[in-house]
């Protein structure tokens, strides 16, 4: 091959070279535990704490031996990893222990139906593609019953009832004149203009709420639940809209269904007389949130909270949307970390440590008084429920039940004691550290703004909103130290290593975070930047 164009990066080449301004581009070579290699230009290599953990892939560390010895048994056993349209007992497994957890966790004896996906805004797109389905068939049973009705309002005027319409309803209706003198043309000319708007109301795009700072991916569906403008905005015509409402505001989501609420006309008769009344359309396709927002820059939802979401949500019957993808799999220090604030989904979905760290996986679960069994007929993707990957989730699963849950523990126990050098160092360092939040291993650092520093370099990284970057370079280079900023509040910095955090790299994540706050203090973006 020519020598030139073997050097030319086509693999997402603007990335790689923003990541080599920040000294971020190391090729990592080898894995294990909260361990990353990369080598050096001279061969060795270097050992680099991981505490990003794959963006919360690896709950159980990277290459985990016994998920990696697993993985070897099903390729050397000639698993059929395709065999579509076939039985699948295994994912039926996976679906029966994850349901005992849901069980043992929320209390809910009631069964939760699996659609298997590949990673996580592919599940939060089958939790809304489902939440759609479910929405049309409800609207063509409510649509149904408006047909049978004007059937009856037809028959009972033909028989001498009195027409009575609402100027109001006229008006919305667009029908001038007076249609209850007109007899048998008037309730034909009501019935052509219910017809017509009804057509127009019921055909209108669903709305979707998700909470302010909401990330559930970036494929066209999903990204619309994403809040940060950035990925968002561009793709806006492309799928239904989401309203982005801020809970912390008790009233803000009760004040958002009623604004977004709309209404069919349907026809009632009744004591000899036919008349036009409403009837509420359902709009809102689903309410989707994460129990603990990763990407908004690690934030807890609290018990009073969630009670108000699943009120509200209940009374108008809005689907609730859960995406454990980032905080499910054990890592809060319960398997689902909306177990610890009883928020009930109607839809759960899990990605990211489902995989196991090696596999793909993405898993959609749906309240059976929800499911909707038509659902598998419109609904696939090639490698979804594969077996390796199915399977292998499946052991992820048995591997943080076993010893009657201990990886739970861990997580809790891991993430208090780093938590407590976090908050430490916020209490010490109080004009460069903002805020300490999260719970087990889904933790965040907050630095105050340095879009004033007296630093150029601090300065204008700061100001593009890359502050977090150039902190992840500086911990890498000097510290090895892989710690990366929240995808949409980048002044955060994530920790989400597995369960096998040791005391000693505990350790080393609080000296290098000392490094990182005199640099900081000194304003010494040269350092930050080439150091
Ligand atoms: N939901 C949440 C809560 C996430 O954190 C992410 C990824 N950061 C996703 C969905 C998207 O998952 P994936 O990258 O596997 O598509």
């Amino acid at each position: 091959m020519n020598p030139v164009v073997e050097k030319l990066e086509l693999a997402e080449p603007h990335l790689a070279n923003w990541l080599s301004t920040l000294g971020l581009d190391v090729e990592y070579v080898r894995s294990g535990g909260n361990t990353l290699f990369y080598r050096r230009a001279d061969g060795t290599e270097i050992p680099v704490l991981d505490l990003v953990g794959g963006y919360g892939s690896v709950v159980l560390g990277h290459n985990n031996p016994e998920i990696v010895a697993y993985a070897k048994s099903l390729l050397d056993g000639g698993t059929p990893v395709h065999a579509q349209f076939s039985r699948h007992p295994y994912a039926n497994d996976l679906a029966w222990k994850i349901n005992g957890i849901i069980h043992r966790e929320f209390g809910d004896p009631e069964p939760y139906s699996a659609i298997f996906a590949n990673s996580g805004a592919e599940a939060n797109e089958v939790a809304v593609k489902h939440a759609e389905l479910d929405r049309v068939l409800k609207l063509a049973e409510l649509l149904e019953g408006v047909a049978a009705h004007a059937e009856e309002a037809r028959a009972a005027v033909g028989t001498g009832a009195r027409l009575e319409v609402s100027a109001e309803a006229l008006a919305a209706l667009g029908v001038e004149g007076d249609p209850a003198q007109e007899g048998g043309e008037g309730i034909e000319r009501v019935l052509a203009a219910v017809d017509r708007v009804n057509a127009e109301r019921a055909g209108a795009a669903p709305v979707f709420l998700a909470p302010e700072g909401s990330f559930h991916g970036k494929l066209i569906g999903s990204v619309q639940f994403t809040h940060n403008p950035g990925y968002r905005t561009p793709f806006t015509a492309l799928a239904a809209r989401c309203r982005f409402v801020d809970v912390s505001r008790p009233e803000a989501l009760t004040e958002a269904i009623d604004e977004e609420r709309r209404s069919l006309f349907d026809l009632r008769a009744e004591d000899g007389t036919v008349r036009v009344v409403e009837r509420e359309l359902p709009v809102i396709g689903a309410f989707l949130l994460e129990p603990i927002q990763g990407e908004a820059g690690i934030r807890v939802f609290d018990r009073e909270t969630a009670r108000r979401i699943q009120d509200a949500c209940a009374t108008a019957d809005i689907p609730i949307v859960v995406d454990e993808v980032q905080s499910g799999m054990g890592r809060s220090g319960a398997f689902f970390a909306a177990s610890h604030i009883g928020l009930r989904g109607d839809y759960i979905t899990l990605a990211k440590s489902l995989g196991g760290g090696i596999a793909k996986a993405g898993l959609t679960l749906v309240r059976g008084s929800r499911y909707r069994t038509d659902f598998e007929l419109v609904h696939s993707s090639t490698y979804a429920k594969d077996s390796f990957s199915t399977l292998i989730a499946a052991k992820t699963v048995d591997l943080l039940e076993a010893d009657d849950g201990k990886a739970y523990r861990l997580a809790e126990t891991r993430g208090n004691q780093l938590l407590a050098v976090l908050e430490g160092l916020r209490k010490e360092f109080g004009d460069i550290v903002a805020d300490v939040r999260g719970r087990g291993l889904m933790l965040g650092l907050e630095f105050h703004d340095q879009s004033g520093s007296t630093s150029e370099i601090i300065r204008e990284q700061a100001g593009a909103g890359l502050l977090g970057y150039l902190l992840s370079g500086y911990l890498l280079r000097v510290h090895s130290l892989r710690i990366f900023p929240t995808a949409s509040a980048t002044n955060t910095l994530r920790f989400e290593p597995s369960v096998y955090l040791t005391d000693e790299e505990i350790a080393r994540t609080e000296a290098g975070l000392r490094g990182l706050i005199a640099v900081l203090r000194e304003q010494d973006g040269e350092t930050l930047l080439h150091g």
